[in-house]
């Protein structure tokens, strides 16, 4: 079953339900077989054995037991919920059918055996259908149960889910995974964020580790595509030569979809790591949105948004759903208040702009990697999440002249004596308009 389910999950459960279709056909033969054979010579064996140690509900109790702890399906049920259409209706309507539905057969499977065996006979039989066939029928039709019988074994329903989310099906999981700086368990200042700074180095290091943490996770969670982007300053900070080969990594800018470059539809999630407050947050370690320097407010359709926010509707344009998130408290906040199933790893309390109660970088990267591979453990859960297009995107800047000088371009609205408006058809351009903000510069050369 498991190389069929290699070939499709489509594939797999059309096999899947020819096996089912011999293996009620058998059964439903083995019922019809012993009620058109005449009677036993042991008349009307009583279905309940005249001595039971403890009485009918011990007794009833221990035949359950068993038929309960030898089928451990259910908890196959969640991974089976993302293979299925509409699983609010159809869940119900498959868990009460199908079990109404089994235990109709049950019953009466158990009552044919019964009408042709005798009661201790059925107790010591190892193959309770082939035997009252050939009880009734002869050895010939014996042989083709068991032949039908072990057929239809192969086609369990258990084998079957296999083939989504899981690292031993042959499943693809492609996952993108973009990192900001800011976010980085230990970074409080400019000394950590740039060149410049005197302890960049080590925390390009540190920054790269919590990177790898999430990677692994990922991997250990069955990623079998991972796509990193450097997003943070000069798109140069990660320290690719430390990277497992199979990872690829974004670097550098100018590039179309900013922070989520590289990121389209083939991708099944994406994770943050190092990410920060939004401008218009009181809280937050370097708390800003895309430009620290120039920009005091991004709002989509009227909302005010971070980074995260902003990069995870346009995640959403592409369908895809962002997971995971890692940075300070108030960063972290300000994602779930949004997007409630995020899960997030808390790298530091902020104490102020340029301060926090940190964990430790190793502390960091074990809390990443635990909540990351929670959050692939609820992969099926996740929805993208979509912004209404088309996008009204509002950007407030810190000085006066950029917004009158925008406002020469008859595309864009003035809002007020800081503030310009842009009606872009869906997020992509949206994320081109905030990268042309950011990128142009009459001085540019080369
Ligand atoms: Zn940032």
């Amino acid at each position: 079953m498991t190389a069929i389910n290699y070939v499709g999950v489509k594939f797999g459960g059309a096999v899947q339900v020819f096996l089912t279709f011999i293996k009620i056909f058998s059964v439903l033969l083995v019922i019809g077989v012993a009620f058109l054979a005449p009677s036993a010579a042991h008349g009307a064996d009583p279905v309940w054995p005249a001595a039971v140690n403890g009485g009918l509900l011990t007794a009833f109790l221990a035949a359950l037991a068993a038929a309960l702890w030898a089928y451990d399906g259910w908890e196959d049920l969640n991974l089976v919920g993302s293979e299925v259409k509409n699983p609010q209706r159809n869940f119900p309507l498959a868990l009460v059918g199908g079990v109404g539905l089994v235990a109709i057969i049950y019953l009466l499977f158990s009552a044919a055996c019964l009408r042709v065996l005798p009661f201790s006979a059925a107790a010591s039989s190892e193959h309770i259908a082939s035997d009252v066939v050939e009880h009734a029928s002869g050895h010939g039709a014996a042989i083709w149960i068991t032949l039908a019988m072990v057929i239809s074994a192969t086609g369990t329903p258990e084998t079957q889910p296999a083939a989504h989310n899981t690292p031993t099906a042959a499943a693809k999981l492609k996952i993108y995974i973009s990192v900001d700086m800011e976010g980085i368990a230990g970074v409080v200042t400019s000394d950590q964020l740039g060149p410049t700074g005197f302890e960049y180095e080590r925390f390009r290091r540190f920054m790269t580790n919590e990177t790898l943490a999430a990677i692994q996770a990922a991997k250990e969670s069955g990623a079998t595509e991972i796509v990193v982007s450097d997003s943070h300053g000069n798109g140069q900070n990660l320290l690719i030569d430390l990277f497992p080969k199979d990872v690829r990594v974004v670097r550098s800018w100018p590039r179309h979809g900013g922070m989520m470059a590289g990121l389209d539809s083939t991708f099944d999630a994406a994770m943050y790591v190092g990410y920060h407050a939004s401008t218009t947050n009181p809280h937050g370690v370097r708390a800003h949105t895309f430009s620290s320097a120039h920009l005091a407010r991004v709002a989509l359709n009227g909302n005010a948004v971070s980074e995260g926010e902003f990069n995870t509707a346009y995640a959403g344009f592409f369908n895809v759903p962002v997971i995971f998130a890692s940075g300070d408290d108030a960063a972290m906040a300000e994602l779930k208040s949004r997007l409630p199933i995020l899960e997030t790893a808390e790298t530091k309390k902020s104490l102020g702009f340029h301060s926090a109660e940190t964990l430790t970088p190793e502390a960091s990267c074990e809390k990443i990697s635990i909540a990351a591979k929670a959050a692939i453990s609820h992969l099926h859960e996740a929805k993208p999440y979509l912004v209404k297009p088309p996008i009204t995107l509002e950007i407030t800047f810190k000085n006066y002249t950029p917004a009158e000088a925008l406002s020469y371009l008859h595309s864009i609205q003035r809002v007020d004596s800081h503030t310009i408006r842009f009606i872009a058809k869906d997020m992509p351009e949206a994320q081109d308009f905030i990268d042309f903000l950011d990128l142009y510069n009459p001085d540019m050369t080369p």
